[in-house]
């Protein structure tokens, strides 16, 4: 396994509303975690990070 230094910090943006919420750094991996979007729409939404990159599920209304 190859350690990565973090180098950048990116935004979790709400996949409904795209108002930006938390910040992660590029070597982030999660899923699993759920959000509420406090700075827009306030829904919950998962937040799901591969690689340093958000993967945004759209989930039905
Ligand atoms: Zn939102």
């Amino acid at each position: 396994m190859i350690k990565k230094l973090a180098t950048e910090r990116i935004w979790v943006v709400c996949p409904y509303c795209k108002a930006k919420n938390t910040i992660y750094d590029d070597t982030a991996n999660c899923h699993g975690v759920f959000l509420k979007c406090t700075r827009g729409c306030k829904r919950e939404f998962e937040l799901v990070i591969k690689n340093g990159k958000q993967i945004i599920k759209t989930v039905c209304p």
